[in-house]
């Protein structure tokens, strides 16, 4: 089970959120109520005729009345110290601003102001609303002074009414909480899923997509995963107003295989700001060439200087290794190295060719399209995008078709990969910081106790 430790916020904690006492709570359930009393109000004493009263009365959705009575304590005090009432908006299926400013009777000539208020990016965020987004509306006495609206998870669109320049905009940082937090779990029977695995450990996927992507030079998370193989994570959570609003940085992690093989990494941060995972000894975990070009994919046909060739029905050497995978699965270049070829050609269909140190060129073939705006003698970085997988040329079904080919010859791709050259340590200059640095993480890794199942009793 994930738990939370080590809290360790952002920036001190805004003066709001002291704890309201007994008195400021009843308060605020009084002035919660008058807000209610109010928004109902204000259909009722409308200047237009009734039927159109009532028909603005029903289209306030059932959501928008619930966000108005139950404001949090806290803006509700909020409010009160300004006079304002608050009512929050969650957007819904073809909203747009109008609509809203309609269903809510604010005036339609505030809306038009604020819609040309000068500043393009706020214009932008009010026009392309989503179902689910929500927007707060402060009013006083029937008239808008404030539109709050959430971008992303930690900032605020704030729009307010200026005595002078009708409404200005403005974008504010919220406060968000990191903590710390460790998840363990292990690969259950049956599933042989990782993610299902991660999941029940209350990792997010884009945190098992993390920990697969740190672990690629060592581990086809395609192929390798088994019931039984465990894994140890600490991460970051973010949170604000105490709901978690994502993970964020695997900080160290772990991952034992069922046979005992065991990979450990830890995130090392640099004094300017860059990060890299390196072993707990300071070693780089990127190898000369990823263990495979392609994540989540199988090999459908190995390096074999006899086959049968599935179309032609004839012997041809397969000069490579194919991983079949959906159309469309992105290819990433095996090592960096400079593009030599980008274009068809012939049976491969759609080719990128691209050259590495020491003599070697990898070939990725059959491709679907190229990554967009890659060029012949344009740069890469290992891991980099270069296409998606496709049956372009001679193919039976989707997949890539990758050769390594090693001072003109053809060579396995699995063995040339497997005696690569790993990339860069740990400067010497930065041992002391890095040593620093990650040994609480990794006291934090060890202490993490590994859920006890079947499959580790069975060891
Ligand atoms: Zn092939």
């Amino acid at each position: 089970m994930a738990k939370l430790v080590n809290p360790k916020p952002d920036r001190p904690r805004p003066r709001g959120k002291v704890p309201l006492t007994g008195l400021q709570l009843t308060c605020c359930v009084a002035v919660v109520g008058m807000a209610v009393y109010f928004i109902s109000g204000l259909f009722r004493h409308t200047d237009s005729t009734t039927e159109t009263a009532l028909a603005a009365e029903t289209a306030l959705t059932a959501l928008e009345v619930a966000a108005a009575a139950t404001t949090s304590a806290q803006s509700a005090a909020e409010a009160a110290l300004a006079n304002l009432s608050e009512i929050k908006v969650v957007v819904q299926r073809n909203d747009t601003m109008d609509a809203i400013f309609r269903r809510l009777q604010f005036s339609l000539a505030d809306l038009a102001q604020i819609l040309a208020i000068d500043n393009k990016d706020a214009r932008r965020m009010l026009t392309l609303l989503k179902p689910g987004d929500e927007l707060t509306l402060a009013s006083r006495d029937g008239q808008l002074v404030q539109l709050h609206r959430l971008i992303g998870d930690d900032k605020r669109l704030k729009i307010e009414r200026d005595e002078d320049a009708g409404f200005v905009a403005s974008v504010e940082d919220l406060p968000v909480d990191r903590y710390v937090t460790v998840a363990t779990g292990m690969i259950q029977p049956h599933t042989s899923s990782l993610y299902a695995a991660a999941t029940a450990a209350g990792l997010q996927d884009v945190t098992t997509d993390r920990l697969t992507d740190i672990f690629r030079w060592d581990i086809d998370f395609m192929l390798d995963p088994r019931e039984g193989d465990t894994f140890r994570v600490v991460y970051e959570k973010r949170v604000r107003d105490g709901r978690l609003i994502r993970d964020g940085n695997i900080l160290a992690a772990e991952y034992v295989m069922k046979d005992g093989r065991t990979f450990r990494a830890v995130r090392y941060e640099f004094p300017d700001g860059k990060a890299d995972y390196y072993t707990p000894e300071g070693k780089s975990l990127r190898k000369a060439f990823l263990k495979t070009p392609v994540q989540f994919s199988r090999i459908s046909s190995v390096f074999n200087p006899r086959r049968r060739h599935p179309v032609l029905n004839t012997i041809r050497a397969h000069r490579g290794v194919d991983y079949a995978a959906p159309t469309g699965t992105k290819v990433y270049a095996a090592g960096a190295g400079r593009v030599q070829f980008r274009g068809v050609k012939g049976g491969f269909g759609n080719l990128v060719e691209i050259a590495h140190a020491g003599k070697v060129v990898t070939r990725y073939g059959h491709l679907s399209r190229f990554a967009p705006g890659l060029k012949v003698g344009q740069r890469v970085e290992q891991g980099e995008l270069i296409g998606y997988v496709g049956s372009t040329g001679l193919a039976t079904g989707p997949h890539l078709h990758f050769e390594f080919i090693e001072n003109g010859q053809y060579v396995d791709p699995q063995k040339a990969i497997r005696r690569g050259e790993p990339g860069p340590p740990i400067p010497d200059g930065q041992r002391g910081a890095f040593e620093a640095q990650v040994a609480p993480l990794l006291a934090q890794l060890d202490a993490a106790a590994l859920p006890q199942g079947p499959a580790l009793a069975a060891r």
